[in-house]
């Protein structure tokens, strides 16, 4: 292992535009920000013990400072202080998880939690299941009676149907089920070739750059309802505006997070963890005592080849290495010294993120269950276009989780919450029908989390490519520059935009840094 440290504070520390000066004027103002472990939303119980953290003001030094403490980072912290390496991880907020985020809303009802972020296991996750294992934190499959009914609003007509008998809701006719099936053969066969770790290298890539999922869906897709089910199978990864994810990055997310294939070739039913998501950072930074500092928000980066220095309010870290894991919108708005080279700031500047806010509804019981209903809904009007019963374990009491996406979100978001509250339960009203439509809209609990207000998320589920951007710009998603390393589970090849793939590029991050050290 080099021993670089010290080498960057004295090139530049004195003169830069992050010299000593500003430093220790903002070490004032950050008596307050820099704390240690905030508290964790989970219960007491399920969270573990209190964390202390180091104090986190003033100069420290390590190997490898990590930004970012959701699940690629604290899984690269994990992998690299296995080898012996010094890491300190630094995160903006003041409770780990990032994009996981798990609170127990009634603490009369200590099981009963709710995933305000990711959730959802998916069949052939095998980092995400060992890591789960090894942490013991059980999965558990939400319990959904057999043969029960979903829910289909159409052109504003209810339909119920058993999805085990016929996938299709009764109105689907045959050529609208041929069309779907024939644009899945379609796209399998255009995304076969791709390298998921290179999809811009593919010999179609620049064609496909050009071309946006909407528009090869109006050419290729001879049915509105295939086109719609399609599109759905693709943007529910990202939840971006279906407009602009390009054609290239719509096949590379199709192979990668396998969300479009699972829908047509079911690998087996997804899962979630008892207890909720969050433990699993909540974990992980447990077993890294002292080397999480929460309350760090790193606005600026020295760098050069030999080693970083990374500033938060009142905090300068110095390692040989960083390993950045926000979003690359977000890791765009930190401050280098020397600037990024232009490309890799130019991606980072048109990798938008997608917009959801997530809605959780808690009822006494699973008044559905009275009809022979599974909870689920698919819409295709309004904000709410899915709907899935997200009860606990123990199937009491009733939980049903719905989705404000895309526009949905654009639209609702700047409504304060009583409108919104009232639009999402006037919604639940209709989709369950005259039967149960007042118990729908009548829940004892409503929650909500918008994570496009979220000011170290901005967004969900995360970034997307948009038009031409890839074929232009994209190697720097992944390549270093000097000692800065790039995770998250945007720069992931497989599972991308998944927790799986939040795993496997933490691990990639530890590799690639180990090798370089
Ligand atoms: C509503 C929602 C539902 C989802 N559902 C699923 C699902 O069912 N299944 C699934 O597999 N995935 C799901 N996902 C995606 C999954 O949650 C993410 O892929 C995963 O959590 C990303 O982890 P990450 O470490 O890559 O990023 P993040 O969790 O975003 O971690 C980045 C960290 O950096 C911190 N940070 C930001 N800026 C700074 C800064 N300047 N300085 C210091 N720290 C900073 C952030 O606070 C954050 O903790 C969902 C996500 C959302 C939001």
């Amino acid at each position: 292992m080099k021993q670089t440290r010290g080498s960057i504070s004295s090139a530049k520390t004195n003169g830069g535009w992050l010299d000593r000066r500003r430093f220790f004027t903002l070490a004032g103002a950050a008596a307050g920000a820099a704390t240690q472990f905030g508290p964790s939303p989970l219960s007491a119980q399920s969270a573990g013990p209190t964390l202390t953290g180091p104090t986190a003001t003033g100069e420290r030094s390590c190997d490898v400072v990590i930004i970012g403490a959701g699940l690629s980072g604290l899984v690269a912290a994990t992998q690299l202080a296995k080898q012996g390496v010094d890491v300190i991880v630094l995160e903006a907020r003041n409770r780990v998880g990032g994009r996981l985020l798990t609170e127990v809303p009634d603490p009369s009802m200590p099981n009963v939690f709710i995933d305000h972020g990711g959730q959802w296991i998916s069949p052939n996750q095998p980092n995400l299941m060992a890591l789960a294992n090894k942490l013991n934190v059980p999965m558990f499959q939400t319990p959904v009676a057999a043969n029960s009914l979903s829910i289909d609003f159409h052109n504003g007509t209810l339909y119920r149907y058993n999805p085990k008998i016929d996938p299709y809701p009764p109105y689907w006719k045959q050529p609208d089920r041929k069309a779907a099936e024939d644009g899945v053969l379609d796209l399998e066969g255009m995304y076969d070739p791709i390298d998921l770790a290179a999809p811009w290298e593919d010999a179609n890539a620049e064609k496909w750059d050009d071309e946006t999922l909407v528009g090869w869906l109006a050419d290729n897709v001879k049915s509105k309802l295939a086109q719609a089910l399609l599109l759905r199978g693709v943007t529910g990864v990202f939840n971006s505006s279906p407009g602009p994810l390009s054609l290239l990055a719509t096949l590379f997310v199709a192979k990668s997070a396998e969300d479009l294939i699972r829908k047509f070739k079911p690998t087996g039913p997804d899962t979630r963890f008892v207890g909720g998501a969050q433990q699993i950072p909540i974990k992980l930074a447990q077993a890294l005592p002292g080397r999480v500092i929460t309350g760090a928000y790193v606005y600026g980066i020295e760098h050069s080849a030999d080693g970083v220095t990374a500033y938060a309010p009142g905090l300068a870290v110095q390692a040989q290495r960083a390993i950045i894991t926000l979003p690359p919108t977000l890791a765009g708005r930190i401050q280098y010294d020397p600037p990024l080279p232009a490309a890799r700031d130019h991606l980072t500047e048109s990798t938008p993120m997608g917009w959801v806010i997530k809605v959780h509804c808690i009822y006494p019981t699973r008044f559905w269950q009275q009809k022979s209903l599974s909870g689920a809904v698919a819409s295709d009007s309004g904000a709410i276009r899915v709907v899935v019963d997200n009860s606990p374990p123990e199937g009491t009491p009733g939980i049903l989780v719905a989705f404000i996406e895309g526009d949905g979100a654009r639209e609702l978001a700047p409504q304060p919450l009583p409108v919104r509250r009232a639009e999402v339960l006037k919604e639940l009203g209709t989709y369950f029908g005259p039967d149960l439509g007042q118990d729908a809209a009548n829940p004892k609990l409503y929650l909500e989390k918008n994570w496009g207000d979220d000011a170290y998320a901005r967004g969900a589920y995360g970034g997307y490519w948009t038009q031409g951007l890839w074929t232009t710009y994209g190697p720097e998603l992944r390549a270093p520059v000097d000692s800065l390393y790039w995770a998250g589970t945007e720069t992931s090849p497989k599972w991308n935009g998944k927790m799986e793939g939040a795993v496997q590029s933490g691990l990639n991050a530890a590799a690639e840094v180990l090798d370089a050290l």
